[in-house]
């Protein structure tokens, strides 16, 4: 298995090994494996000795977070002082972020290492990091495969035993399917438990920041890391942040789980299906009191999320005008010109599509019959949930109908790319956390499983993550054909 975070910190604490020698382990690996999986857009080699000596002067006067000294990659969508931060897009190529987003400017306090920015969908919009202006990155467990987006690279990176943990976002599902995809546990807190703040903008009503890791126990700590309110994001929420490793106990019983009957007639592949079977079996087996129950808006999730995100993303793209920051064509006759050239030449085909739509969406004459029937979609189905959670600790489903696909399987067909979201989308609709951990073999390839919790339940899905994950051995497997396993037992 990879290196967790609580295995490199037991380490680090003994000192049996320092954070230098940790992060110079990591970089090699990257040099090792980088090549095949492409899950990186920039390296940070200075920064990252930087910090890690930072780290073990900390260490020395025994100054330790749950984080200090551990190797780690941030999705490029967040931004980091000093450090380029490109969205995957051609626009911000060459931007420097002049200030870090609220979680980074928190890891950095809490001395962790960043090794680098990782590669993802442009502007975080795609279910496969092929829409990365820059190049697509290749699931370890099968480099013909995608790993998932859009935080793919962020996902791919941890799999491939590249990091010890990343940053992802998720707005639609870009934390939970990458993870699912890649055999790895990946959380979506709750709409307002992380500060969005330096985070660059896609749908402001759906944006979340959260951990991708190699397990459940891991995904709390660096929860705990980077939660909290932050009075310079305005949605984000005044309330406690525990310490979420007091949930990771090993048994179900007391649990109420649902298991929304929706969620296995989207199009699910009837392998996927059997594996689910056989996790639910597994969560009865530890106590859970499990039964089915009916989510009928489910199916209205796709078409809501796909009205009102492009819409936010219209409005939000729109300061990509080649005049503030990024991009910018000058060889035109006016600004118009310019204007227009900057964001034709620098924007990609899908964030072209989604600025589109979105605008007309939005605009007169359609505002009512699209983006205000939307909302109350999204009401009607925030209130379904509302009424489970009355039931309810948890809700499970798959987290992807299939395993991953390959490379140019479906990147010509935006609607069969969108499906791939269809049961992590109402969980994003509603803003609810949810967990995605590995759950069973598809075709040689990981699936996830989705735990969903009412807003504010993060402790909830963590419990039944980790209690699953103790009586099951799905995380310990890793890619052979990135070889990891060789990697760790070689160290
Ligand atoms: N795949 C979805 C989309 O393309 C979700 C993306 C995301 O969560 N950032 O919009």
């Amino acid at each position: 298995m990879c290196l967790t975070i609580s295995q490199a910190r037991e380490a680090l604490r003994k000192r049996e090994i320092s954070s230098v020698e940790l992060t110079q382990r990591f970089l090699s690996r990257i040099e090792e494996v980088e090549g095949r999986v492409s899950a990186l857009v920039t390296k940070d080699v200075d920064l990252a000795l930087s910090m890690a000596s930072a780290a073990d002067e900390d260490i020395r006067e025994g100054n330790i977070s749950p984080v200090t000294g551990i190797p780690m990659m941030v999705k490029d969508v967040i931004l980091t002082k000093g450090t380029r931060t490109t969205c995957s897009s051609r626009m911000l190529s060459s931007f420097i972020p002049p200030y870090d987003a609220t979680v980074v400017e928190k890891l950095r306090e809490q001395r962790t290492v960043i090794l680098g920015k990782t590669n993802m969908d442009e502007f975080a919009m795609g279910s496969s990091t092929e829409n990365s202006a820059f190049f697509p990155t290749h699931n370890p467990w099968n480099l013909e495969c995608v790993p998932g987006g859009s935080s793919g690279g962020s996902a791919a990176a941890v799999a491939a035993g590249e990091t010890v943990y990343s940053l992802g976002s998720d707005t639609g599902g870009s934390i939970r399917q990458p993870a699912s995809f890649c055999g790895i546990v990946g959380l979506k807190p709750t709409y307002g438990r992380v500060s969005r703040y330096g985070l660059v903008a896609f749908a402001s009503s759906l944006d979340q920041i959260g951990p991708l890791t190699q397990d459940v126990a891991d995904s709390a700590v660096v929860l705990s890391a980077i939660s909290g309110y932050d009075p310079r994001d305005s949605t984000s929420v005044l309330y406690d942040v525990p310490d979420y490793t007091q949930f990771l106990i090993p048994d179900l019983r007391g649990m109420h789980i649902g298991v929304p009957q929706e969620y296995f007639a989207l199009g699910i592949d009837p392998e996927v299906q059997r594996t689910m079977q056989d996790a639910i079996w597994e969560m009865k087996k530890l106590g859970a009191d499990i039964s089915e129950t009916s989510l009928p808006h489910t199916k209205y999730a796709l078409s809501c999320y796909y009205i009102i995100a492009p819409s936010e993303a219209s409005a939000n793209l729109a300061r990509y005008d080649g005049v503030k920051y990024g991009f910018s064509y000058g060889e035109g006759k006016d600004i118009w010109e310019n204007m227009g050239k900057t964001r034709g030449l620098g924007f990609g085909p899908e964030v072209k599509r989604r600025i589109m739509l979105g605008t007309y969406a939005l605009s007169k004459g359609y505002y009512d019959a699209y983006y205000l029937k939307a909302q109350k979609v999204r009401t009607k189905i925030c209130q379904e949930f509302e009424e489970a959670f009355k039931k309810y600790d948890c809700l499970v489903t798959p987290t992807s109908p299939t395993a991953a696909f390959r490379l140019g399987e479906k990147v010509d067909d935006p609607m069969k790319m969108y499906l791939s979201d269809v049961c992590t989308l109402p969980v994003s609709i509603a803003g609810l956390p949810a967990i995605s951990l590995p759950c069973g073999l598809v075709h040689d390839l990981p699936v996830g499983m989705q735990i969903i919790g009412r807003p504010f339940g993060e402790g909830d899905i963590l419990h039944a993550a980790f209690a699953y994950e103790k009586a099951t051995k799905w995380h310990e497997l890793r890619p052979k054909d990135i070889d990891s396993d060789a990697w760790v037992t070689s160290n």
